[in-house]
């Protein structure tokens, strides 16, 4: 048959091709190569019909992958030969509404060049105007209230187009035809900066006038794209300190934002692939090692060799920016302490009030809570350590399709939730510590939010094992408000399960496969704190735990995990070494009463024992006289990474340690290594070498204790856990994994702590239901039973 017979198709295309610039760009090549028909957007995608003579529309197949615009992601395409019509021309069609079922959103894309470009351009009626996006880039995830994806129900839709501006929205040649935020500064979002009581300050341009606050020190909040942000000079330490002390946050880092990428490279390490992702649409925040001579004030990152980076991310950032004299600015979340990030302008005025010295207010609404995200350099390739802007609602994979609708509640700290349905999961934007009221209620929120833009209702809920979780409550709370039954899963079995799937493995039925959880705390089957792991997980989700770390008192329960030097004493007590602490640089640190006191509480056999590797670490970290105390989570762990990063030797393992046997299982002796780093820190060896031989030696016993559990099996080892973002850790780990003959698999799109955590329950409810596994083998029954294997 010859190729100008003409054929008509119907193209169903699936994936995130909605609010990316899809159908113009259908329209575009459809156009050009003189084919009829239609495209139009509806709940599951987008859908075409084509028409034309079939060599030609072989020529449009052929050329489609490429000629996407960047944002957009076809999944599957479902083809359909009909009648032709005899249609001339192609249109593009407005869309039908109904239920959604597949169409995504994408995440919210920095500012795109084109874009920029204009706001460079005096003669552009969009110079230097702080709104300024196309179908390339700008909010989108961010400020959708349902779908589909179109103007009227995205907080765009109380500003009506100019005549303009509706010009380029319904040009299908326009690079913004159907770019649903489209705005300029005739019709679209006002910006203006207010006192701290919310009255407007006058006088000329608010961009200006926000920058001349930020150049003379003071903390501006400014309204981002996912909520507020608060701002200030990162080369003052003066102004660093005041936000502290104002935000109540010491100790903890701050990331910065630099005026372009010539600047981020002077100020930390960047290797080419981080670089890649600092350029990229996704434009997280780059962990990064500092270099010296960069202008940001050491206090912005304590203690730390690391430091937080981003670019601008919006055009108001840009505008912030412009001034060439403009140093790095802090950019971190506008909250109080833990709590969610302020949303609203009332309620930033309200909550950050005593804070911030002035607002960057404007009137587009932010419908969605959204921080930046983080993603950390480390030699086997960036790994993302907070999911938010730029990746969510982006879904990750399911290795089984779920029958029904899942819902997983996630942890305590770092928390996500993640709604699982078909073969895709929607792990939501970082939540954070549920410490808080507003914290729970915003997971609710995110909650409810996932269930509405899917428009779907949950069949199964999951939460962690531990019984009194904040999440576990809510968890329990969905269950009864959707008719829905609610599992619990243990902990690091969930941190295994998130890195499997995330690589689109997970074991077959009859399959078994490793997985080491080197993590803070979670709860353990037998009511203590588990966090040094080897389990064994079957695809029947029959799992074992194969080994440990040694497991350490915890003096004063919870009050060791905040004070690590609590540990550190207890361990080298149970040694018998006591007497070594007056040696090390801890002691320097601690009154000498409190830490008599403390090797006499220690001897009490009655404690909270934890086997998790983050206390051991922590521990280590406090005899070194880096973090007696944790002024946030992990700090002292962070600080012995960052000594242990500047060590000249002490790179190799200690000699002499070994694998140790306890009832029956196999275990890493903790004390006997914080007794090693408390000799040689009392020898006066320099504490970035025993920092690094610790590291060493607790890798080089790791490898040793996986091959001895694997029992001569060399198969898949994922490694997830909290402590996996240490990039020392997971290097020489991997490495020792490797030359023993293990395929080893490193969190990278899902982050390895707690952020992640929620994903890896949704996973392991998804294979239950598909497999028809009982809840009691992939842990415990229903959530009120408090406890069994
Ligand atoms: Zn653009
Ligand atoms: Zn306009
Ligand atoms: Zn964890």
């Amino acid at each position: 048959m010859s190729d100008d017979y003409r054929i008509r198709l119907q193209l169903r295309c699936r994936g995130t091709v909605q609010g990316v610039g899809f159908r113009p760009a259908i329209h575009r090549i459809a156009t050009n190569l003189g084919l009829g028909g239609w495209v139009i957007n509806d709940p599951q995608g987008a859908t075409m019909e084509i028409e034309g003579p079939a060599g030609v529309i072989n020529d449009f197949l052929d050329c489609l992958p490429a000629e996407l615009p960047p944002l957009a992601r076809l999944e599957k395409i479902e083809q359909e030969s009909l009648e032709p019509l005899g249609e001339e021309g192609f249109e593009v069609r407005s869309s039908t509404l109904g239920r959604r079922e597949g169409a995504l959103v994408p995440p919210d894309a920095v500012l795109c060049d084109d874009c920029r470009q204009e706001m460079e351009d005096p003669e552009d009626r969009r110079f230097h105007y702080p709104f300024t996006t196309c179908t390339n880039c700008g909010p989108r995830f961010s400020l959708v209230r349902s779908l589909p994806y179109d103007r009227e129900r995205t907080s765009m839709g109380c500003f009506p187009l100019c005549s303009e501006c509706n010009r380029e929205y319904t040009d299908p040649s326009d690079r913004r035809f159907h770019a649903e935020p489209v705005a300029c500064p005739q019709c679209g979002p006002r910006l203006w900066l207010a006192d701290e009581k919310g009255e407007p300050l006058d006088g000329g341009d608010p961009l200006v006038a926000a920058r001349d606050e930020l150049l003379a020190g003071r903390i501006v909040a400014v309204k981002g794209l996912g909520g507020f942000q608060l701002a200030c000079r990162a080369d003052s330490s003066e102004a660093v300190e005041r936000l502290r002390r104002r935000k109540k946050r010491f100790g903890k880092p701050f990331a910065v934002m630099v005026r372009d990428l010539e600047t981020a490279k002077v100020t930390v390490d960047l290797d080419a692939a981080a670089e890649n992702l600092l350029k990229s649409p996704r434009a997280p925040i780059i962990l990064a090692p500092r270099l010296d001579g960069s202008s940001v004030a050491p206090e912005v990152a304590p203690g730390l060799d690391d430091l937080g980076v981003m670019l601008p991310t919006t055009p108001l950032h840009v505008e912030l920016l412009r001034d060439p004299l403009m140093p790095p600015l802090v950019m971190t979340s506008g909250n109080l302490s833990e709590e969610p990030l302020r949303r609203g302008n009332r309620e930033a005025l309200e909550g950050l009030a005593g804070i911030a010295d002035s607002f960057l207010l404007h009137d587009r609404d932010v419908v969605r809570r959204l921080d930046d995200s983080v993603v950390r350099t480390s030699p086997r390739g960036p790994a993302l350590v907070r999911r938010a802007r730029g990746w969510v609602p982006e879904p990750l994979p399911l290795p089984v399709s779920a029958p029904g609708v899942i819902v997983a509640t996630g942890g305590h700290l770092q928390v996500t939730a993640c709604v699982a349905q078909d073969g895709q999961a929607f792990l939501s934007q970082h939540v954070g510590d549920l410490d808080s009221v507003p914290a729970r209620e915003f997971l609710g929120e995110v909650i409810d939010g996932l269930l509405d833009f899917l428009q779907v209702e949950p069949a199964m809920i999951v939460a962690d094992a531990h019984p009194d979780y904040p999440s576990s409550w809510l968890a329990r709370d969905l269950g009864v408000r959707f008719g829905a039954e609610v599992v619990v899963v243990q902990h690091h079995l969930a941190h295994t399960a998130a890195v499997l799937a995330e690589h689109g493995f997970f074991p077959g039925d009859s399959e078994r496969c490793l997985g080491i959880a080197l993590d803070g705390t979670g709860w353990g089957p037998d009511a203590t704190a588990w966090g040094g792991e080897w389990l064994s997980l079957g695809g029947d989700l029959e799992w074992d735990r194969l080994a440990y770390l040694e497991p350490l008192p915890l003096v004063g329960g919870e009050a060791a995990v905040r004070e690590p030097w609590r540990v550190a004493v207890a361990a080298l007590e149970r040694q018998g070494e006591g007497e070594l602490i007056a040696s090390t640089p801890m002691a320097s640190q601690i009154e000498e009463a409190r830490l008599r006191a403390m090797i006499q509480l220690a001897a009490d056999p009655s404690w909270p024992m934890a086997s998790g590797a983050g206390r051991v670490f922590e521990a280590a970290g406090a005899l070194l006289g880096v973090g007696e105390v944790n002024r946030w989570e992990g700090e002292a762990a962070a600080r012995l990474e960052a000594l242990a990063a500047r060590a000249s030797d002490g790179l190799d393992p200690w000699p002499g340690f070994e694998i140790e046997a306890r009832e029956e299982k196999l275990l890493i002796p903790s004390s006997k290594l914080l007794v090693e780093v408390a000799k040689r820190a009392a020898d006066g060896e320099d504490a970035t070498s025993v920092a690094a031989g610790f590291h060493a030696t607790f890798c080089r016993l790791s490898a040793d204790l996986t091959e001895r559990v694997s029992e001569g099996e060399r198969g898949v080892v994922a490694l997830g856990g909290g402590c996996v973002v240490n990039r020392i850790l997971s290097k020489s780990l991997a490495e020792y994994l490797e030359e023993l003959g293990f395929e080893v698999l490193l969190p990278r799109n899902v982050p390895p702590g707690d952020g992640g955590l929620s994903y890896g329950q949704a996973v392991l409810a998804a294979v239950a239901a598909a497999r028809g596994v009982e809840p009691r083998r992939v842990d415990v029954g229903t959530s009120n039973v408090k406890r069994c294997t």
